[in-house]
């Protein structure tokens, strides 16, 4: 904290270190620009609880999602660089084994391999049969890439402790100034403030009109120690390899909810889905859950705000935080320092009126 209060002045002040604030900084510094990020550790965040999981085809209708052909080839390099940054292995390629739960799903797969196929491919039910039941068949997807989070965000945050980029503390609003230069706060003078703060945003007073709509969701961390770890299985649930033969097992989508607590009740749910899929034994051995900032468009929310343009956001990833935030971080940076346009779909000038009220 000392050695990096000895950074008074800096470009950016980010505000939060999920995967948004991880990417803020690393393409502010990759400009050439310094920063510092403000992130308090205590605080819940939805990236460490995330899959990590791309998957360019989802929901019930196995369609493409919203600019996949823009975000995977985006994110594979972004985080293959930022891995190679931190010498570490933190994205896999791999498939998703789609275990067909229903008939309606079996149809629909046949139909989009039929019909609209880029990422679909056949397989053998036969391959699986030792492991799971199969009454529908199965089917793959190609492409989908799987990030280890908790590794890329832990070692980007000891590059900036080592670097005095990093305060762990937690940031109250009361405490910043607007200023002739941008902002300021505590020690620190910025010319930007980039709030990536997750949920917390839903509190801040410059954003709090923003149609967030934050959605609970759970994961049973498991050991299966017969199931091999190469690929991610899908069925109502999706079972994502996590380390050996631990495997994340999720989730659920609760738009009500009292806390951010795991629950008995998914609990008991995904131990009676996963009994009824596998064939060979499990066992639990964690539970955890966390809250998405969500929002009711299902587009982020990136860029000044109108009436006080020292004051950014990047925000409302919802469910796809893994393929929308290193594009969207790029895009923020972008247009600080050049002015270039933010995707009208994501870009906040949508809710110009209401942030000026
Ligand atoms: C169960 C579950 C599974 C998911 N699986 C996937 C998946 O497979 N693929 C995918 O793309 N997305 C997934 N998501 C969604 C993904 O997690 C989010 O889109 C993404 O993590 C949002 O990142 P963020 O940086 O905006 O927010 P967060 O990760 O919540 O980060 C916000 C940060 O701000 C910090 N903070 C908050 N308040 C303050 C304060 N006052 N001062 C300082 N710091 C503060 C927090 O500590 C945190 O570090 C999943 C989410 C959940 C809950």
């Amino acid at each position: 904290m000392d050695q990096a209060k000895a950074h008074k002045k800096v470009d950016y002040l980010i505000i939060g270190q999920g995967l948004v604030g991880t990417w803020l900084s690393y393409y502010a510094l990759k400009a050439g620009k310094t920063c510092m990020v403000v992130n308090d550790s205590h605080t819940a965040a939805a990236s460490q609880v995330a899959s990590g999981v791309i998957n360019p085809v989802t929901g019930r209708r196995i369609v493409q999602t919203w600019m996949i052909d823009t975000f995977l080839p985006f994110a594979l390099k972004a985080y293959t660089d930022l891995g190679a940054q931190l010498n570490a292995n933190i994205v896999k390629e791999a498939s998703v084994v789609l275990i067909h739960p229903s008939l309606q799903m079996q149809e629909s797969f046949e139909y989009r391999y039929e019909h609209e196929n880029v990422y679909l491919q056949k397989n053998n039910a036969s391959d699986f049969e030792a492991c799971m039941y199969t009454p529908f068949g199965t089917g793959q997807i190609n492409q989908t890439i799987w990030i280890d989070l908790n590794l890329m965000i832990t070692g980007w945050r000891q590059q900036l402790i080592n670097n005095t980029q990093y305060i762990d503390a937690k940031f109250d609003i009361a405490d910043l100034q607007i200023t002739n230069e941008g902002v300021s706060w505590n020690e620190i003078q910025a010319n930007q403030i980039l709030f990536c703060d997750g949920i917390a945003s839903m509190e801040n007073p410059y954003f709090k009109m923003l149609p967030f709509a934050p959605n609970k969701g759970e994961a049973l961390i498991v050991e299966i120690k017969d199931l091999p770890n190469q690929a991610i299985y899908k069925n109502n649930m999706t079972i994502v390899p996590w380390k050996d033969q631990l495997f994340w097992v999720g989730s659920n989508y609760e738009w009500e909810f009292k806390d951010a607590n795991p629950s008995m009740d998914f609990r008991n749910k995904m131990e009676t889905a996963l009994r009824q899929l596998l064939k060979i034994p499990f066992n639990v051995v964690d539970h955890i859950a966390g809250i998405r900032p969500a929002n009711q468009e299902r587009r982020p929310f990136v860029g000044l705000h109108p009436s006080y343009p020292a004051i950014g956001i990047c925000n409302g990833m919802g469910t796809k935080g893994c393929s929308l935030a290193p594009y969207f971080a790029h895009q923020l940076i972008a247009h600080c320092e050049q002015g270039s346009p933010i995707h009208p779909e994501a870009s906040l000038e949508r809710f110009e009126q209401i942030l000026k009220k």
